[in-house]
């Protein structure tokens, strides 16, 4: 079930709650804390990093990080998979040009090599 973030406008007690579709549909979601019915839903601004390894790993439930590491075209398939699933307009640029070379084997470290933008923090790269 999806898990969706809300915000309470009377208390400004943040909170998550698990719905399924015809429940979001209906709004029938209230604050835990005041029960208030005013509340609006937060939207989580997507990045990819280097750190989203470990949420990838996490979203591939039987599969481990290490067989990640050793098998970039598993990792590039579950980026494409990641990027259908939160849509395509959140991502950099660049994404698909790491899914594409993640595909074809490349790994994720050699990669980051050739693309030093890559999370936007190009400094940490420097030995
Ligand atoms: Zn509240």
């Amino acid at each position: 079930m999806p898990v969706y973030d809300f915000r309470c406008l009377e208390c400004h007690h943040n909170f998550a709650v698990s719905l399924s579709y015809s429940e979001y549909d209906h709004h029938e979601t209230a604050c835990p804390q005041c029960q208030s019915r005013r509340i609006e839903r937060i939207i989580r601004k997507v990045r990819i990093t280097r750190g989203d390894r470990g949420r990838l790993a996490s979203m591939a439930e039987d599969s481990n990080l290490s067989a990640l590491d050793n098998d970039p075209r598993t990792l590039g398939r579950m980026m494409r998979e990641m990027k259908n699933e939160i849509g395509a307009n959140d991502l950099p640029g660049e994404f698909d040009e790491v899914v594409d070379r993640l595909e074809k084997g490349q790994s994720p470290e050699d990669i980051e090599r050739d693309l030093p933008d890559l999370g936007g923090d190009p400094g940490s790269l420097e030995p």
